[in-house]
């Protein structure tokens, strides 16, 4: 069966095909400025050539009609026509209390997804939209949710509550709800497998380092606790988001500039980060390893600050799983850059880890990186969140059959 992989956003739609028994991806691609001049469809299919299409799309349902036209065209599609779709896997921000795991989408679900909008206010009403076209254009294809919050809602109470008068937990449902959940899932559970150990008899540290950074504690199986919070603002150090500051700076900040509360939370969100620390020269960690590597200032900078920050959570994490067997890199920066695997794991010698060299030097590979020894393994583990939705989703459409 194959399986839409949809990840739709309040502009754009990222999709794959994915061959649910083989798990070969069929055909992958990306519509762009979608509402706004300008929109393109870039469409590539397996082992083929990219195509670019710039077309007019006024509406998410325009796009995905564009999409599915796309994967249908006789010379360069992927399907003969939509039988050949066997359900559609969307990617569901934030699923608040009310999911654990993956659903059948219904419309009680899609009530639950809107009334989480205030919870993610700029990705579930965008989420809900692309199921919206998805179910306009595919009215007999089941569609599933899958939530980047729910591996999260295992966390105990003393995990995901913050110190704040308990009502507004009761009646605001403000909690720590974590995201980047499906990959924790994925990492944690090929880590076990590349370990070749049950998932039930570790003590896991997933390090998820893009653009956007969170790290997660997953014992025996089951996320403990994760450093991004109500919002993914919480937490690490991240390419243009503060993480952990100290609640005081939004006033102290808005005394001294005569900026609103959410002036400052954009200053939080787009422009602090490495990107602030470095004083604006980059958020993107290949300009400021390359700048680091040539000795400069603003770039060292901020690649301490982050690389504090990661260290410090790991750290916290071993401390409250009373120990921890694997530590896990994944996403575009723990994938790629052995530099800063190299920096992080230099402070953890307590640990008894040490590094090999050729191993840590490799890319693109599920490959442990530590020299075998008494302290945990560190791994690197390429993400697939996109496999790990069209799985859940396909796990779901045949047991319903
Ligand atoms: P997101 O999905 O949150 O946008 P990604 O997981 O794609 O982020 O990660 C993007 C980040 O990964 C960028 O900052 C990019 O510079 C970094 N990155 C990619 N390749 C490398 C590399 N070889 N060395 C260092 N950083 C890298």
């Amino acid at each position: 069966m194959n399986i839409l992989v949809i990840n739709c956003g309040s502009s754009s739609l990222k999709f794959q095909l994915i061959d649910a028994q083989s798990e070969k991806l069929i055909a992958k691609g990306l519509c762009e400025r979608i509402g706004i001049d300008g929109s393109r469809l870039v469409y590539t299919p397996a082992g083929g050539k990219k195509q670019i299409t710039e077309a007019e799309m006024k509406d998410h349902t325009a796009a995905i009609s564009l999409v599915l036209k796309a994967l249908m065209d006789p010379e360069t599609g992927a399907v003969k026509d939509l039988s050949e779709i066997g359900a559609v896997g969307h990617r569901i921000v934030h699923g608040g209390e009310n999911f654990s795991k993956a659903t059948l989408i219904t419309e009680d679900v899609k009530k639950a997804i809107a009334d989480c909008s205030d919870l993610a206010p700029l990705h579930n009403p965008a989420n809900l939209i692309g199921i919206e076209a998805c179910e306009a254009l595919m009215p007999s294809v089941p569609m599933v949710a899958v939530f980047d919050t729910a591996f999260h809602q295992t966390m105990p109470e003393e995990s995901y509550l913050y110190a704040l008068p308990y009502h507004y937990y009761k009646d605001y449902r403000i909690r720590r709800y974590g995201f980047h959940g499906t990959s924790h899932e994925y990492v944690s559970s090929r880590a076990a497998a590349v370990l070749g150990k049950p998932i039930e008899e570790l003590k896991i540290i997933v390090c998820h380092l893009g653009n956007g950074a969170s790290i997660s504690a997953v014992k025996y199986g089951k996320c403990v606790d994760t450093s991004m919070g109500l919002t993914p603002l919480e937490g690490l150090v991240m390419g243009t988001r503060s993480g952990d500051i100290d609640p005081a700076i939004v006033e102290f900040i808005a005394n001294k500039e005569g900026k609103s509360v959410s002036e400052i939370l954009r200053v939080l969100n787009k422009e602090s980060g490495v990107y602030g620390v470095s004083d604006g020269f980059s958020s993107d960690f290949r300009d400021l390893e390359d700048a680091y590597e040539a000795g400069n200032e603003n770039a060292k900078r901020a690649m301490e600050v982050f690389i504090h920050s990661v260290v410090k959570y790991i750290g916290a994490y071993t401390a409250e799983m009373n120990g921890v067997d694997a530590i896990c890199f994944t996403a575009g920066v723990g994938e790629n850059s052995p530099i800063i695997r190299d920096r992080i794991l230099q402070h953890l010698t307590y640990m008894n880890i040490t590094i090999d060299e050729v191993a840590n030097h490799k890319r693109g590979e599920e490959i442990v990186i530590s020299n075998p020894g008494p302290g945990p393994n560190v791994l690197v583990i390429p993400t697939n969140e996109e496999l790990s939705i069209a799985r859940q989703t396909y796990a779901i459409v045949a047991g319903e059959n």
